[in-house]
């Protein structure tokens, strides 16, 4: 069975040694909680959780999968006395506001404490995670009475929530959707319709589960402008606030899938259910964008936990493995064989795991602190500023880090052989489970569309700036040091070119939107490479930095150079075929008529 332990040395060093954890958690309104005491109890106590409950829990859940008896969903054995745990230890309120039974810590906790889960057992990590992302929408935009009936209970635990947007006709574009919202006698809604692949929609963890409901009224307009959002609890809440009568809102069918097996995929039909308006007719898909933004960054997360996971087992096992002699002369003369991990190919695989996981940990921590950011600002200046900055970065975060997460994951399976896909040694199953990431939560075709058509040339190009001239900056400070030459450098000549690129794009989609459609995935790979650079120059600043101070821990620095050159020699190339792709323009994918695509198996 695969293990797992939470990398709390390299969390310390993004903290504390690049991004300045102390100094940020000091300037938050919630300064006085979060001591560094408290971070580091969270973090402890998060990674024995993950290991000694979650991880354990991994295989089986993938092995025994959610099963439908008499319309009740039946989780794997364990995940419900596991939630029940999760609930005692107090996580799902960590982050969540103090009015309703949350402990206001930042938000940035909650989303260290998700990579671990996501490490471990990332189809039960799914259960608290949508809950998370229904108190969010919740909290922006439900009405005082809802904050009181329902927040409450998500941030305590005893109830969870899902999202229902997709339904059979459309996922990607939710302007399709056919659920209706009939006005009832008593103020409220009586909601119909099918959803479809509804994680969490039905489940025995908890008490009763809040849906947060996509649907359209009888005076909707056409698309997407016509959407609404409605709170529509499995059990409808009795006089005192607990679960009472059950309402019209049952799970038809469990999808039989690729990974997260331990995760219920439900078909959902609401059958005249009664719901609630939450903000605004039509506009419930602004509602929704609260929800999805948090889970966007969620899924990316998922993205790095899963690298990481994978990571340390294929290194345990490339350490362990004996297999032919190293091309130089034998390593190990008393053994029979090398083992694997003393050539190059499975270093750079191990190396490639290894540069995105650790990259993709500063990215995310980068972006955790953006959030508590935005949370705790003080002026509609600086939360303009900083959500800009978040709004860019979401994206990316959620696409290159699923992205390179199931290349990641993949490369583990390799270092293994054969016995990689074989099921006992559990590498398979980050695969499976890695491939979902990639495309729920929107797609990366959907997510690149977003970050180069609505985030960068919607803006003229100006939401990407704040970024490009931090990177700049950075450059700059550090030209003159010939020791960061090998980064910076490099990472200028990139932070222009990204600049320039944007521009040609931009130019070109002037004369032809499709443009736009043919350069965006190619886009968000290249700018996910990039912004990793950058994060991976600060790593490398830090490490020369700690290393001439001499510590006792040299070998830690040593290893974060080294992954530093290996991204910028092996990986960073990649940035140049996707410049190539970028600048190839949309001729070539338009050219041909769809009617043609099939003409070698054409009847
Ligand atoms: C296991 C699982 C769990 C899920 N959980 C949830 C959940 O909890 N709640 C929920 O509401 N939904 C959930 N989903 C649904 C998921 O979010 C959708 O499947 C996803 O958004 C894609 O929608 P679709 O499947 O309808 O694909 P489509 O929208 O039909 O897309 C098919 C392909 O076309 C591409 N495409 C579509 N439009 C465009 C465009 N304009 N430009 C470029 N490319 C385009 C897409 O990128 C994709 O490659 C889940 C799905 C799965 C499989």
């Amino acid at each position: 069975m695969p293990s797992y332990q939470a990398p709390l040395r390299d969390f310390r060093f993004v903290m504390d040694e690049i991004l300045d954890y102390p100094r940020h958690y000091a300037q938050l309104p919630q300064a006085d909680e979060v001591t560094p005491d408290v971070v580091s109890a969270i973090l402890e106590e998060g990674a024995r959780f993950t290991r000694e409950v979650l991880l354990p829990l991994n295989r089986t859940g993938d092995e025994q999968g959610c099963r439908l008896e008499g319309g009740e969903v039946l989780t794997p054995s364990g995940f419900k006395e596991a939630y029940a745990q999760y609930v005692e230890g107090g996580w799902p309120s960590l982050a969540g506001d103090t009015a309703y039974h949350g402990q206001g810590l930042p938000t940035s906790l909650g989303m260290m404490l998700s990579e671990m889960v996501c490490s471990s057992n990332l189809a039960w990590g799914m259960y608290p995670g949508l809950s998370q992302g229904a108190a969010d929408a919740l909290r922006h935009h439900g009405s005082v009475e809802q904050k009181a009936q329902y927040l409450t209970k998500l941030n305590d635990g005893t109830w969870t929530g899902s999202m229902c947007l997709t339904e059979p006709q459309c996922g990607t574009d939710l302007g399709l959707i056919k659920t209706r919202a009939r006005p009832d006698e008593a103020g409220g809604y009586l909601i119909t319709g099918t959803k479809i692949f509804i994680s969490a929609g039905e489940h025995d963890l908890a008490e009763n589960i809040v849906h947060l409901v996509l649907a359209k009224l009888p005076d909707a307009p056409e698309g997407t402008k016509g959407i609404s959002l409605f709170v529509v609890p499995k059990y409808l809440p009795d006089a005192e606030g607990e679960a009472g009568e059950r309402n019209a809102v049952s799970c038809g069918a469990l999808e039989h899938k690729m990974g997260i097996h331990g995760n219920a995929t439900c078909v959902m039909n609401f059958d005249g259910a009664r719901g609630y308006l939450v903000g605004e007719p039509h506009k419930g898909l602004a509602c929704m964008f609260t929800m999805m933004n948090v889970a966007r960054i969620g899924v990316g997360i998922q993205g790095l936990g899963l690298m990481e996971v994978s990571f340390q087992n294929a290194l345990a096992y490339a350490r362990d493995r004996l297999q032919m002699r190293a091309l130089s002369g034998a390593r190990e003369t008393d053994k029979p064989a090398d083992p694997i991990i003393s050539h190059p190919d499975v270093r750079r695989m191990l190396l490639t795991q290894k540069a995105l996981a650790e990259g993709g940990r500063m990215l995310v921590l980068h972006a955790a602190q953006l959030a508590d950011r935005v949370e705790g600002a003080t002026s509609d200046v600086e939360r303009e500023t900083v959500e800009t900055e978040l709004g860019l970065l979401t994206p990316i975060v959620k696409a290159f880090l699923t992205e390179v997460g199931f290349e990641a994951t993949n490369e583990g399976v390799q270092v293994f052989g054969g016995h990689g896909y074989i099921r006992e040694w559990g590498m398979e199953q980050y695969v499976r489970d890695a491939r979902i990431t990639r495309l729920y939560e929107g797609t990366t075709g959907i997510q690149a569309l977003d970050l180069l058509g609505r985030k960068v040339l919607m803006s003229q190009g100006e939401a990407l700036k704040p970024f490009t001239k931090q990177i700049h900056k950075f450059c700059k400070a550090h030209e003159a040091n010939d020791a960061m030459a090998e980064f910076v450098m490099p990472l200028a000549k990139l932070n222009a070119e990204w600049g320039d690129l944007t521009m040609a794009v931009g130019m070109k989609a002037m004369q032809d939107r499709e443009e736009v459609g043919a350069a965006s995935v190619d886009y968000l790979m290249y700018s996910g490479y990039v912004t990793l650079a950058f994060f991976w120059a600060r790593a490398a600043q830090a490490a020369h930095q700690a290393l001439a101070s001499n510590p006792d821990d040299a070998a830690f620095y040593r290893a974060k150079l080294e992954t530093a050159r290996f991204y910028y020699q092996r990986l960073l190339p990649r940035t140049r075929a996707h410049a190539e792709m970028i600048r190839a323009g949309s001729e070539t994918l338009m050219a041909m008529q769809a009617e043609d695509f099939g003409l070698g198996f054409a009847m």
